[in-house]
C-alpha cells in the first residue's frame, strides 16, 4: 500500500470522532482517557488477523448450510467472575452444546463465546434513582461498578486497562483449554453422558443414544485425528466503547489492513446500529468477520443499507445478520428483512439470538425469560428459513456453565419462587448449564430430521 493510501485509512480511522454515537458514558472531565486510551494502544493484540480471516471463511460456510454458528456467554461478564472455574464451566458447556449439535446437524459447528471482552452494555436510560439518589446506571465493568453509589457508578477510564487484562487472561484460558485434552470430543461426550443420567431429559435419550452409537463406531474404526482432540474457538463481544475499540483497532502488517484486535468478532447492538452513526463507521473499516443485531422493527430497507454499508465487496463470511425478534414476532417480520437481503443478492449469515426479544419482569421482581419461549424463537427461525428456502447459520445465547436460575422453565422447572435461589446476573438472565444442553438437543432433534 502506497504512504498516501495507508494515510487515508489511518485518517478513516478516527472518522467515528466526528459522528454521533449513542450510548457512551460521560467520562469525568480529565487527562486519564487520554493516557488510558495511549495506553492500549502499546498493547498486543488479543487475536490475529489471520485467525479472524479463518473465522470469515467458516462464517461464510455458515452462510451456505456447509457450517453452523454457536454463539455464548453473559449478557455482560464482570471482573469479580472471570475466575478459571467459571471461565472453565462456560468453555464445557459451549463444547457439550457443539458435539451435540454438530451429531444433529451433520456439520461443522464453529464455537465462539460471548466471552474475553464482553464488559460492556448498551442500556435504556443514562441515569437510575433509588431511594431519592440518582446516579449513572451500570454500563459494565469496562465502565463503571454495579455498587449503588456515587463512586462505583461514576465511569472510570482506568476500568478500560483492566478490561483489556481481564479478556487477555480469558483468552490465554481459553486457547490452553481447547489446544489440550479438554476439548477432546471423547471427553465432552462422557460430559454429555452425565447430563442424560438426569432422568429430566429422558425425551432425549433416542438421540443421545444414537451419538453414542457414533462414538463407539468411531472408536472401533481406530478413528484418532487432530480434530477429535483440539478445536478452534473464537471471541467475541459488542463493539460498544469507541474508545476502547478504537484503541485496539491496529494495521495488519501483512496485508496493510486495520483489524480490531480485541476480538475475532465484533458485533453491533440493536440500540447503535444507526447507519450514519460512529459503531458502523468505525466497523465498517475493519477486517473481522462482523455482526448487526436487527430486532422487530427493523425494515428491510434499513438491513440492505446496512449490508451495502458494512460489506460493499459483498465478501461472504463478512456479515452476520443476528436477529432477535421475539417468539411472538419472529414468523410475521423475518420473511420480509430475509426475502429483501436475497432478492438483492447480498452475503449474509443469518443467525438467531433469541434471548433478546423474550425479556420480561416475573411477578417477583426479576428480569427473566422463559425457556418455552425461546426455544418457540428458535424454531420460528428455522421455519422461516425452511419456508424461504434460505440457510439458518447459527445460534447467539446468553448462556453459563453454572446452575443459577435466571430463566423460568426447561425440563427442571424453574419457577417464579426458583429465580430468587441463584440469580447472579448484573445484567440479563442466562440459560444454566442444564437449560443450555436442552436447547443443544432440541435444536439437534429438529436438525436431524
Ligand atoms: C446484548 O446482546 O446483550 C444486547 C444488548 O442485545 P441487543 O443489542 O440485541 O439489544
Ligand atoms: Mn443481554
Amino acid at each position: 500500500m502506497s504512504i498516501e493510501a495507508s494515510s487515508k485509512v489511518l485518517a478513516g480511522l478516527q472518522q467515528w470522532r466526528a459522528l454521533e454515537a449513542q450510548q457512551q458514558p460521560s467520562w469525568p472531565d480529565s487527562d486519564v482517557l487520554q493516557e488510558v486510551t495511549g495506553e492500549l494502544r502499546t498493547r498486543p493484540p488479543l487475536v490475529f488477523a489471520g485467525e479472524a480471516d479463518k473465522l470469515t471463511a467458516q462464517l461464510a460456510a455458515a452462510g451456505r448450510g456447509e457450517a453452523f454458528l454457536l454463539q455464548g456467554g453473559d449478557c455482560a461478564e464482570t471482573f469479580a467472575e472471570s475466575d478459571a472455574d467459571r471461565i472453565r464451566n462456560k468453555i464445557r458447556t459451549i463444547l457439550q452444546m457443539a458435539a451435540v449439535l454438530t451429531y444433529g446437524a451433520s456439520m461443522p459447528v464453529i464455537k465462539m463465546g460471548r466471552m474475553a471482552g464482553q464488559y460492556a452494555k448498551p442500556r435504556s436510560s443514562g441515569m437510575e434513582t433509588r431511594d431519592g439518589l440518582t446516579l449513572p446506571v451500570y454500563r459494565g465493568d469496562a465502565v463503571n461498578g454495579h455498587a449503588y453509589t456515587e463512586e462505583s457508578r461514576t465511569p472510570d477510564p482506568r476500568r478500560l486497562l483492566e478490561a483489556y487484562h481481564r479478556s487477555a487472561t480469558t483468552i490465554n484460558l481459553i486457547r490452553a483449554f481447547t489446544g489440550g485434552g479438554f476439548a477432546d470430543l471423547r471427553e465432552v461426550h462422557q460430559w454429555n453422558r452425565g447430563f442424560m443420567a438426569n432422568p429430566a431429559y429422558a425425551r432425549y435419550e433416542e438421540l443421545a443414544a444414537e451419538i453414542d452409537r457414533a462414538m463407539r463406531f468411531m472408536r472401533a474404526c481406530g478413528v484418532d485425528f487432530e480434530a477429535l482432540r483440539t478445536t478452534d474457538f473464537f471471541t467475541s463481544h459488542e463493539a460498544l466503547l469507541l474508545d476502547y475499540e478504537s484503541s485496539m483497532t491496529r494495521i495488519d502488517s501483512r496485508s496493510g489492513r486495520p483489524y480490531n484486535t480485541s476480538a475475532h468478532f465484533l458485533w453491533i447492538g440493536e440500540r447503535t446500529r444507526q447507519l450514519e452513526g460512529a459503531h458502523v463507521d468505525l466497523l465498517s473499516r475493519v477486517s473481522n468477520p462482523i455482526g448487526v443485531k436487527l430486532g422487530p422493527g427493523t425494515s428491510a430497507a434499513d438491513a440492505l443499507a446496512l449490508a451495502e454499508r458494512l460489506n460493499p465487496e459483498n465478501t461472504p463470511g463478512r456479515l452476520t445478520f443476528v436477529t432477535r425478534m421475539g417468539a411472538g414476532r419472529i414468523r410475521e417480520v423475518l420473511p420480509q428483512l430475509v426475502e429483501g437481503i436475497h432478492a438483492e443478492g447480498c452475503e449474509v449469515t443469518w443467525v438467531c439470538d433469541p434471548m433478546h426479544g423474550n425479556t420480561f419482569t416475573s411477578e417477583s421482581g426479576y428480569k427473566t425469560r422463559d425457556f418455552a419461549t425461546v426455544i418457540n424463537e428458535v424454531h420460528g427461525f428455522f421455519e422461516v428459513h425452511q419456508s424461504l428456502g434460505t440457510v439458518p447459520g447459527g445460534l447467539h445465547v446468553e448462556l453459563t456453565g453454572d446452575d443459577v436460575t435466571e430463566v423460568l422453565g426447561g425440563a427442571e422447572e424453574v419457577d417464579d419462587a426458583a429465580l430468587a435461589r441463584r440469580y447472579e446476573t448484573l445484567v440479563d438472565p442466562r440459560l444454566n448449564h442444564q437449560q443450555s444442553l436442552e436447547m443443544a438437543f432440541d435444536v439437534s432433534e429438529m436438525l436431524r430430521r
